[in-house]
């Protein structure tokens, strides 16, 4: 195997960021990437901004396969299906034939999760998680519109400010009581919904169980019976983390791709990231915690030992991209107990996360209070 590529699947965001920190430590070692798409990098959380940017979905491209090619000194099979793995004889089988590895890094990202709802309506529900899906959903955008959208997560109100931004009228349902549910306590998301209901209209604490076919547009029913038409429906309603290839290859799954705090799955051989991997128990679909993996899996394939007592995931901001009322989190550390002390500020909140030991692990940020991330971030203790 010694001569084999390091082959890595995906050519999202953790795909791509791993080749790049790998060729940082290492020029010669031959690299092939499989991916399904074209094999170019663009950039997944512009989608959800790019109308008010004045952007087109071509004008997300960050670098097309060519130049990939070139940049990174890497073999790229686009339009190619991992299919299965074995891992004995480190192969790979792809739809194009097998492919040897000596290292395998599987970035195979996560699936929209669909919802379970009634109604012929529901197979004309669109989710935006790549760029062909956005190519399809801009396709389907003509001003004016009104506009559902199912999910009132990061990418549900990001989406939602957007359209709003752009002339659309938009509505946002969740089951949840409140926007931004698991990233916000309860008064921080009560401002943030009052500054976006300037522009959208929320449905919270609504569960959709029916959409209906109305002529060219599409009636919603929730469980009360209330009814709400929309020429468009989008579900954001959260992703599946894409784990078939490894566990059908035997590889431990859970949420995810098991794998340890160095990456590696149950196949010491094969390493994941990205929003396919639950690391240490934690599926963190987010840029920042890509970063973090790209460069420890790079380290390791070029046999650099870790800095002792580094972290693997020190404390890691998320920013919700909502022009309407900026926010921005950083979330204690899964299943750690404490409370959230919320303080109003002139035009925002600031929710600090205290916990049982009364030491701060967490924070969560809206409006003006934004600009208080810096100073809290290095107080924050890292997740793993
Ligand atoms: C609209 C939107 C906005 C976002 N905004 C933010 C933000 O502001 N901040 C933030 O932190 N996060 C944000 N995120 C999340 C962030 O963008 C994702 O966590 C990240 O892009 C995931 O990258 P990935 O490479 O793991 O997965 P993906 O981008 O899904 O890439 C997976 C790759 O695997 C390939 N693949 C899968 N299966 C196979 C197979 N069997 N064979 C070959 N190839 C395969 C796919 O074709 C694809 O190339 C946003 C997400 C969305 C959808």
């Amino acid at each position: 195997m010694e001569n084999a590529p390091i082959v890595v699947v995906g050519s999202g965001m953790a795909g791509i960021t791993v080749i790049r920190e790998f060729r940082k430590l290492d020029q010669n070692t031959p690299v092939v990437l499989i991916t399904e798409d074209d094999g170019c990098h663009y950039s997944k959380p512009m989608i959800s901004n790019a109308l008010m940017a004045g952007k087109r979905p071509g004008d997300l491209v960050l670098s097309t396969k060519e130049a990939l090619v070139d940049q990174m000194h890497v073999v790229i099979h686009a339009n190619t299906r991992a299919e299965h793995i074995m891992p004995d004889a480190h192969l790979l089988g792809t739809s194009k034939g097998y492919m040897p590895y000596r290292k395998l890094i599987l970035a195979l990202g996560a699936t929209p999760l669909r919802l379970p709802l009634q109604g012929e309506g529901v197979h004309n529900v669109l989710s935006v998680n790549n760029l062909i899906d956005y190519v399809r959903w801009t396709g389907k955008l003509t001003p004016g519109q009104d506009i559902a959208i199912i999910g009132a997560g990061l990418v549900g109100c990001e989406f939602a400010c957007d359209l709003a931004a752009t002339g659309h009228h938009v509505r946002v349902f969740d089951i949840a009581p409140q926007p931004l549910y698991h990233l916000l306590p309860p008064q921080a998301a009560d401002f943030f919904r009052k500054k976006l209901a300037a522009g959208i209209s929320f449905s919270l604490g609504c569960r959709i169980i029916r959409i209906d076919q109305d002529g060219d547009a599409y009636t919603l029913v929730d469980d009360i019976g209330s009814t709400h038409r929309a020429h468009l429906v989008l579900s954001a309603v959260g992703l599946v983390p894409s784990t078939g290839l490894a566990r059908d290859a035997g590889l431990a799954t859970r949420c995810g791709i098991i794998a340890d705090r160095t990456l590696r799955t149950s196949d010491p051989d094969i390493f994941t990231l990205g929003d396919c991997a639950e690391v240490e128990g934690m599926v963190l679909p987010y840029v920042m915690p890509i970063m973090q993996a790209a460069r420890s899996i790079a380290a390791s394939l070029a046999s650099i030992p870790p800095v002792p007592g580094a972290p693997l995931y020190p404390a890691m901001p998320i920013v919700v991209k909502t022009p309407a009322c900026p926010a921005v989190v950083c979330l204690p550390p899964l299943g750690k107990g404490g409370d959230w002390h919320e303080t109003a500020t002139p035009e925002g909140f600031r929710a600090i996360f205290e916990d049982d030991s009364g030491r701060m692990s967490g924070f969560a940020l809206v409006g003006d209070a934004v600009q208080e991330k810096q100073e809290l971030l290095p107080k924050i203790p890292a997740w793993l």
